[in-house]
């Protein structure tokens, strides 16, 4: 069984010195969790600029879906760039742009039908959605939720509320956006948020100016939550009632992650318009806002992108999609059965771990406090387990979907090995 490998002198020279030579020359915006340096990647494993070989529980941040650089995907990728590389998808016809449209099509079912705007990421996906929204409905407003992650470009980052070294510093922003309780959070109910919502068109925002609300169907960046079974349902009738748009942003929960296409199928609600991105093309850039073909009535020129739906993305988006087809959507389903029973089962043993939840392969563990969160995080890395945080103290683990019981066995060993001896320090070192 293939197991991380670790040379004694860790991050090695490589790693090192490329850290060096990049702090000084890129944006410190970027968060670096750990000095990991990557050189290459296959299925769920990494391998750094020292030799170093990873198992991979974050997949670029749910990105990788069908792990790094599988064979289907390359190939699509080769052959298509070996044709065409670039032509501008919003003022000329190609093939792979119409094809990936075909199959949103057959996966994401929205009542008389969907038409698709691409684009190269999550922010710009829902840029594309606040537009549309505004657009179709001719109103202003714009809800959202407590805990939120809807990306970073301005209209956007007015939806996004989760941390606040994500907005401060870049006001105003866009202006006509409330924010209600999202039902996930500890000590919120479903009655807490519409309550919240009813007081907010009582008293500030009359409904008949709301276009949308937008809601992640799982909160992803705000800890992997999932709401109560009647939240999603009812959002859909307080919608239907006052004529507001449902916007699911399914950037990180969509593309198969939850052993569904989409995570609202989860609930069986159909949103208006669905926004993907991360794990459309399994790592190629790529987003797709999809709608309502009715509700997509804007003119040509009103809305547009130079490099969305890319001829080579879109390629490795069907791909993706074809794999997700033949098998990769139920081993989804199942590898996430095994993982819950598997972290249920390193809670049992480990005190530190208060809960384990998720859907399919989009899974999270919470910790006691950030600290310990963070302390585990790197404890694991330097074990050989890559994994990231969501929300204050929970660890996501989002491998890639073709990971195998096998590799979910390893990363559940090294992760209770790890809050053993974490649990074992003494309290201020954890
Ligand atoms: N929406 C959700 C739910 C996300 O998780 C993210 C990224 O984490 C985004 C939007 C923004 O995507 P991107 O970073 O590709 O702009």
């Amino acid at each position: 069984m293939r197991r991380p490998i670790l040379s004694a002198q860790f991050p090695g020279p490589n790693a090192a010195r490329m850290i060096a030579e990049q702090e000084r020359l890129l944006s410190p915006s970027s968060t670096r969790d750990y000095p990991l340096v990557v050189e290459s990647g296959e299925g769920c494993w990494i391998t750094d600029v020292d030799g170093n070989q990873f198992l991979d529980f974050c997949a670029g941040i749910a990105v990788c879906t069908t792990g790094h650089c599988h064979p289907h995907v390359v190939q699509a990728i080769t052959q298509q760039s070996k044709k065409l590389i670039h032509m501008s998808g919003t003022d000329f016809y190609y093939g792979p742009q119409g094809e990936m449209a075909q199959k949103l099509e057959k996966h994401i079912k929205l009542t008389g039908g969907l038409r698709a705007f691409f684009t190269n990421s999550g922010t710009e996906t829902i840029e594309a959605a606040i537009k549309l929204a505004r657009y179709a409905t001719r109103r202003p407003h714009l809800i959202a939720f407590d805990g939120a992650f809807h990306g970073r470009s301005l209209g956007a980052l007015s939806l996004t509320n989760s941390k606040v070294i994500q907005r401060r510093g870049f006001g105003p922003l866009l202006p006509e956006v409330s924010h209600i309780p999202y039902p996930g959070r500890t000590g919120i109910s479903v009655e807490d948020t519409f309550g919240e919502l009813e007081k907010l068109f009582k008293r500030r925002v009359d409904p008949s100016q709301v276009a949308a609300i937008f809601v992640e169907p799982i909160q992803g960046e705000g800890g992997y939550l999932i709401p109560p079974p009647s939240f999603l349902p009812r959002l859909r009738q307080v919608c239907d009632q006052h004529g507001i748009l449902l916007v699911a942003d399914e950037v990180q929960s969509g593309m198969g992650r939850t052993g569904k296409f989409c995570a609202m199928e989860h609930w069986h609600v159909e949103p208006d318009i669905v926004c993907l991105a991360k794990g459309i093309a399994s790592g190629l850039p790529l987003g797709a806002m999809v709608a309502r073909a009715n509700l997509m009535q804007w003119p040509p020129g009103s809305h547009g992108s130079t490099f969305g739906g890319n001829p080579v993305a879109c390629a490795a988006g069907v791909a993706t999609i074809e794999l997700l087809e033949s098998g990769l959507l139920e081993h989804t389903a199942a590898m996430g059965e095994v993982l819950h029973k598997a972290l249920r089962e390193v809670m049992g043993g480990a005190p530190l771990v208060s809960e384990v939840r998720g859907l399919g392969l989009m899974v999270a563990i919470d910790l006691p406090d950030n600290a310990t969160r963070n302390v585990l995080l790197h404890d694991c890395f330097h074990r050989g387990l890559i994994l990231l945080g969501a929300g204050d103290r929970s660890i996501r683990l989002c491998p890639p979907l073709i990971v195998n019981e096998e590799e979910i066995h390893l990363a559940t060993e090294i992760l209770a090995a790890s809050l053993v001896e974490i649990g074992q320090r003494p309290a201020q070192a954890a």
